[in-house]
């Protein structure tokens, strides 16, 4: 689907591109689900996760590199970040999120959004490293796996609260 491209477009554009490397660039998300939200992709045209292999390792290790430089670089602080891939990605064009822990911010809207980021449906860039380096692939969640954690309870990611709806847990995340 036309949309699926939406990020290949987007790195086409010189305008977009906040840090630039042989390797890979940095770009703002369009649609930031927090504060700072940033997408670091390889200029490589490799489509996912799921086509990561032991020899994509140093290219991952980059990819984290240009992560902090962009964190450094906007003067915030890397403990205040989240830093992963979606394990069930939709636009194409692999890309690593970098992405504030505050989540305020008008885009964020849906469950489907929250829980992307906040239960195992987010891979962590370690976690993912990991799993490449010791199994050398990611598999994809089955589709019953992917329902089960996006109908999770709304659970604030800073403490125990668990709202009733999004505009609670939106209210809620303004006062943290
Ligand atoms: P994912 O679910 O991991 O595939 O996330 C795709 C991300 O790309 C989302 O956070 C979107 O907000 C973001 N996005 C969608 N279209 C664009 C675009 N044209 N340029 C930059 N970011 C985009
Ligand atoms: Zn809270």
């Amino acid at each position: 689907m036309y949309w699926q491209t939406g990020l290949i477009k987007s790195l086409l554009d010189p305008i977009n591109l906040i840090i630039t490397t042989d390797e890979a660039v940095v770009i703002a998300d369009k649609y930031p689900k927090a504060r700072h939200h940033y997408l670091v992709l390889p200029k490589e045209d490799i489509a996912s996760i799921f086509q990561l292999s032991k020899k994509h390792l140093p290219l991952l290790e980059e990819l984290h590199l240009l992560a902090r430089n962009i964190i450094e670089i906007r003067g915030e602080s890397y403990e205040r970040f989240q830093i992963g891939f979606h394990a069930q990605p939709s636009m194409q064009r692999l890309h690593l999120h970098v992405i504030s822990k505050d989540f305020v911010s008008s885009c964020l809207k849906t469950k489907k959004h929250w829980n992307s980021f906040n239960t195992s449906l987010f891979i962590p860039y370690e976690t993912l490293h990991a799993q490449i380096s010791n199994e050398g692939h990611i598999q994809r969640l089955p589709k019953d796996r992917v329902d089960e954690l996006l109908a999770k309870p709304l659970t604030c990611n800073q403490c125990a609260f668990v709202a009733k709806n999004m505009p609670s847990l939106k209210e809620h995340l303004q006062e943290h």
